[in-house]
């Protein structure tokens, strides 16, 4: 038995005991977990019990953003040691499938991902993990950095889907967490100037305090004026990272981006959403989709650690395991300058 955050069902949250696989593999590493993030898909089995077809039916251990010291190390194990500070990418795909074959395993069908029912997350002292997907942090990066590691892995997966040119303009619609890890990996990866859009200046300021990153508050202004200024009336920028889900942002979108330019998916909206077909061929524009990530973790710690990617100022509370409930209340809030909320373990 070992002490967990549990959600037990909808709206329901405790720290309890609960009985969890302990046994290692030969190819898995022990780790003690540091720190875990709180994602908006774990407040969202929370305060809704279910994400489209993943249903809460019993209880679950929370989280899938953290980090930690390895502990023990399976007998065939040579990329890791016991005392390794290390993150760990929270999806285990099965190897012989077809899509893990193809590179993309993040879209395997039988993929295991922390805390997306039935499978318990990290928000425990101890857990079990494959040594492959379970990654050495440099010095210089934080526990804290090493559980936003997550995030930022899809926003370094968008900016690889982009197929980004040096000095590329980008367009990021949406200024939650993953909006702006996306334009940090954005500009990181080339782009010379980041547009990002949301309606709350909370939002806005975190982003805006980027260099490069350029805030544009769409309550107040119409995003195509500014990229009429910035671009020019007949033409666009290069790439839009869309990350808000919101449906009125894939219009922003089609108008913003220029001819031949790139439309990237990243945002999941709720339900289906209409979206100008012709408008997109028009410009023929190319549109890629993703779906949490695969093959970009080394990148990511690589970027953080190099000081190409601050992620400290996105940190906005930490909390101790014992506060992990009121943490959860805390996220459920959802107030505009939150960030990141972490637990420290
Ligand atoms: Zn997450």
């Amino acid at each position: 038995m070992a002490q967990a955050l549990v959600l037990e069902k909808k709206g329901e949250l405790s720290l309890r005991e609960i009985a969890l696989p302990t046994g290692i593999g030969p190819d898995d590493v022990r780790i003690a977990i540091h720190t875990v993030g709180i994602c908006g898909s774990d407040v969202h089995y929370y305060t809704h019990g279910a994400i489209g077809p993943f249903v809460v039916r019993e209880p679950m251990v929370l989280g899938h953003e953290a980090s930690g010291t390895v502990t023990e190390v399976g007998q065939n194990v040579r990329s890791l040691k016991v005392g390794d500070r290390v993150c760990m990418e929270p999806g285990i795909p099965d190897p012989q499938s077809r899509s893990s074959l193809l590179g993309q395993y993040n879209v395997d069908p039988a993929v295991r991902f922390w805390a997306t029912p039935p499978v318990h997350g990290c928000l425990t002292p101890s857990v079990v993990h494959p040594a492959a997907f379970t990654f050495k942090l440099p010095d210089n990066v934080s526990f804290a950095e090493g559980a936003m590691v997550e995030p930022l892995a899809v926003g370094v997966h968008a900016a690889v889907k982009a197929a980004l040119k040096p000095g590329d303009v980008c367009l990021v619609t949406g200024c939650g967490p993953i909006g702006i890890m996306t334009a940090l990996a954005a500009l990181a990866s080339g782009a010379g100037q980041v547009f990002i859009t949301d309606l709350a200046p909370a939002k806005l300021a975190i982003a805006g305090q980027y260099d490069g990153v350029t805030p544009v508050n769409v309550r107040e202004t119409k995003v195509r004026d500014v990229i009429d200024t910035a671009c020019g009336a007949d033409w666009g920028v290069d790439v839009v990272f869309e990350a808000s889900g919101f449906s009125g942002a894939y219009d922003d979108a089609l108008a913003c981006v220029r001819p031949g330019g790139t439309i990237v998916f990243v945002g999941m909206p709720v339900q289906k959403v209409p979206f100008d077909i012709v408008a997109a061929q028009a410009k023929e524009i190319r549109m890629e989709t993703v779906f949490r990530y695969a093959n970009v973790y080394e990148r990511a710690i690589r970027l953080i650690s190099a000081g190409k990617i601050d992620l400290k100022p996105l940190v906005s509370e930490t909390f101790s395991f014992d506060q992990g409930i009121s943490a959860f209340e805390r996220a459920a809030e959802a107030r505009p300058d939150d960030v990141k909320l972490q637990i420290v373990l």
